[in-house]
């Protein structure tokens, strides 16, 4: 079984730009690539994002294809390995099984490279990765980055409880780093 590391896309590894149809609104925040270096040592790495532009027509899906190709090629240059960049294209009112807290990508991901989702991570800004880090008994972690500061007081109870908050991705990898190597 691998573990995995599921990163949200805008306001995760990138900064967030509203719907992003342009490969010059992508804008890696600094210490992104140091991070995902660090964590692709003892996971495998996803990125799980939803883009909901595309099926408004604010995307188009030529561009999401070069944007999603561009962010693959500045992870390679780093030396970081994503496996897959899993997209929802689709509104909230089309009701796919895909759109996040959707679960269908990630059932995905742990048929395919065998996951053991218990000891994998799901980071994002939003509370719809908290809900589906529960959803899929992953490990969940909240960012205040992007508009996690905007949506944190959408958190229930007991997503709070069943997960960590964390300042940025950088604060994130260095928590999930201590965890699994003090098992903490
Ligand atoms: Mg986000
Ligand atoms: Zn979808």
């Amino acid at each position: 079984m691998n573990k995995a590391v599921f990163l949200d896309r805008d306001g995760t590894i990138i900064k967030d730009r509203g719907h992003i149809n342009d490969l010059k609104d992508i804008v890696f925040y600094n210490y992104t690539f140091d991070c995902l270096k660090e964590l692709q040592k003892e996971f495998l790495l996803f990125i799980i994002t939803n883009q909901p532009g595309v099926a408004k027509g604010i995307i188009n899906s030529g561009n999401l294809n070069r944007i999603h190709s561009y962010i693959l090629q500045k992870m390679s240059d780093h030396g970081i390995d994503i496996k897959e960049i899993y997209c929802c294209t689709h509104r909230k009112e089309d009701n796919c099984l895909c759109r996040k807290p959707g679960t269908l990508f990630i059932d995905a991901a742990k048929g395919k490279f065998s996951i053991d989702l218990e000891n994998s991570y799901i980071i994002g800004d939003h509370p719809s990765d908290i809900e589906l880090a529960i959803r899929t008994k992953a490990n969940g972690i909240y960012l205040l980055t992007g508009h996690g500061q905007k949506h944190y007081r959408e958190l229930s109870f007991h997503q709070k409880q069943r997960i960590k908050i964390c300042s940025n991705l950088k604060s994130a990898t260095q928590t999930i780093l201590k965890a699994i190597n003090y098992g903490t």
